[in-house]
């Protein structure tokens, strides 16, 4: 059930078709991990709060550095050399105090993801790197569970969904690792790409339109254009194949 407060803070989206107040319970009863709240963690955790997600937990193994600050908009002058996740805490709790906030800060790796991530409705991508989004893509595939996938370089981004079972994977889409870099990134390309995934992420709980499954989104900011590329499961798939899940 929902309180008086609660109706009142979520009016506007529980206007939309399809949410109403049986959208805004299952928000309300929904469990999201977010790997990550660095540009992309940050506006996905704040969209998630606002929204009233019941629990958010929050991964990362950062502290805060001056040259974060262009894009990671969790995280002030006032946090340089703090935990990221003491950051986004400290945001977060103050901005909703109906969402559970969780925070761990810990470096995910192939021991701990399953621990990590069981237990959850959505696990969201906002990491750095390709080797973490990996193991997050193969643990989704274990629990049975959607995977929002998000990714961002200078001004282009991309964003897929994962339905595992279902849609194709970010296996089925890339290959191999690129290398470990410093890379450019302006601040408005993970605000489009996180708040696509933040999207995403309420349309999954509520079950209203139509997911981005099977299609990779670029955005290309430079030109301000948006493609879309169509995607099909490779049955071969290492990580959703059929030989791998026994289909
Ligand atoms: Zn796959």
């Amino acid at each position: 059930m929902l309180t008086p407060e609660e109706k009142q803070r979520y009016d506007r989206q529980m206007m939309i078709p399809g949410i109403g107040e049986a959208g805004q319970e299952k928000i309300k009863k929904a469990r999201v991990v977010i790997a990550g709240t660095g540009g992309l963690g940050s506006p996905i955790a704040l969209y998630l709060t606002a929204a009233g997600v019941g629990t958010l937990r929050i991964i990362d193994n950062d502290k805060v550095e001056l040259s974060n600050l262009n894009r990671q908009i969790l995280h002030w002058d006032k946090d340089i050399g703090k935990a990221k996740t003491a950051s986004a805490y400290d945001k977060l709790s103050k901005l909703n105090k109906n969402v559970t906030i969780e925070t761990v800060h810990m470096t995910i790796d192939k021991r701990n993801v399953s621990q990590l991530t069981e237990g959850f409705n959505v696990i969201v991508d906002a990491m750095d790197n390709m080797k973490t989004r990996y193991l997050l893509n193969q643990v989704a595939i274990k629990h049975q569970v959607p995977f929002v996938h998000g990714a961002v370089s200078g001004l282009e981004g991309r964003a897929m969904t994962v339905i595992p079972g279902k849609t194709a994977c970010i296996k089925c889409v890339y290959h191999g690792l690129p290398p470990k870099a410093k890379f450019p990134v302006l601040g408005t390309t993970p605000a489009v790409i996180g708040a696509i995934e933040a999207t995403e992420v309420i349309k999954y709980i509520t079950g209203i339109g139509t997911l981005l499954t099977d299609r990779l989104l670029i955005y290309d900011g430079l030109n301000m254009k948006f493609t879309e590329l169509k995607v099909v499961r490779n049955i071969n798939c290492e990580h959703c194949g059929d030989a791998v899940t026994g289909k």
